[in-house]
């Protein structure tokens, strides 16, 4: 049997089905991944959270790679993986997508807000570090865009940064609970396009394995969780969940 008939078997044999999904799944809406060649990482190294809080050279910069960023990010369409994985919630078999992106792509393709997890943040819109109170990218721009003026929180004066979760800074809490939850309870959990190097977020397809679900992994390279899974694909992800879901 093909490694794609044992990938259509255990989504048909499945009830429960998690999806967990890192950059590689974006690659083909033209996002960048981190850690590939040609990736975010050849280019900057990441801004770590204290130093975004520590220093204004440090804000700017962070300021200057999202609105360079944001021209790739603003146009992107959800890719075949994003629609397959969008048509198997429909059908009824996923329960959740556990989500390392910011990119929103996921609920642009028809899995509703509720039941994408985004334990990375979100990097649509910002909020203030003292008082979660949201700010547009719109606004933040108008006012960083003339002369990389920082913006402040117009309730409180707080620093103002993307909602994403940066390298350093606390993982959002309820989103992790509900991950490990899920985890637990699937019966297959697919990993799709994460080098799984990126703790505590690989640590939850370990967790869904050890309580018994089927751990599938599609990922262009091999990853340190591989022995933990079912099954393993390096391959293209759109092609791969096209070709099993049959959009
Ligand atoms: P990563 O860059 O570490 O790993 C991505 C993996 O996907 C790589 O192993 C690569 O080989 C694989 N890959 C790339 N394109 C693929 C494709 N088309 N088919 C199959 N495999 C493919 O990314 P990560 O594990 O998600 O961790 C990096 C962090 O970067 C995450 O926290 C994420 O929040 C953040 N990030 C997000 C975005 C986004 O929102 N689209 C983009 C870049 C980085």
């Amino acid at each position: 049997m093909t490694e794609l008939d044992q990938l259509s078997k255990l989504i048909d044999a499945s009830e429960n089905i998690v999806f967990f999904t890192g950059a590689g799944i974006s690659t083909e809406s033209g996002i960048p991944d981190f850690r590939s060649p040609g990736g975010l990482w050849e280019k900057n190294q990441p801004i770590e959270f204290s130093e975004f809080v520590r220093s204004e050279r440090a804000r700017r910069e962070a300021w200057r790679r999202k609105f360079n960023m944001q021209t790739v990010m603003k146009d992107a369409k959800p890719n075949d993986g994003h629609h397959a994985i969008a048509s198997l919630y429909q059908a009824g078999k996923v329960n959740a997508v556990i989500t390392q992106n910011i990119d929103g792509l996921h609920q642009l393709a028809g899995v509703p807000e509720d039941d994408v997890i985004e334990i990375h943040g979100n990097g649509t819109y910002a909020k203030c570090l003292s008082c979660a109170k949201k700010m547009s990218l719109e606004a933040v721009r108008k006012i960083f865009a003339k002369d990389e003026t920082l913006p402040t929180c117009s309730q409180c004066g707080g620093i103002v940064k993307t909602a994403t979760i940066s390298f350093g800074q606390a993982m959002p809490q309820e989103e992790m609970q509900r991950s490990e939850m899920e985890a637990i309870e699937s019966d297959l959990f697919i990993v799709a396009g994460s080098s799984l190097v990126v703790y505590p977020a690989a640590g939850i397809p370990v967790i869904a394995a050890q309580h018994g679900a089927k751990l599938v992994i599609i990922n262009r390279e091999p990853t340190p969780l591989d022995n933990y899974a079912t099954l393993t694909l390096n391959s293209e992800i759109g092609e791969t969940l096209r070709t099993v879901t049959k959009v």
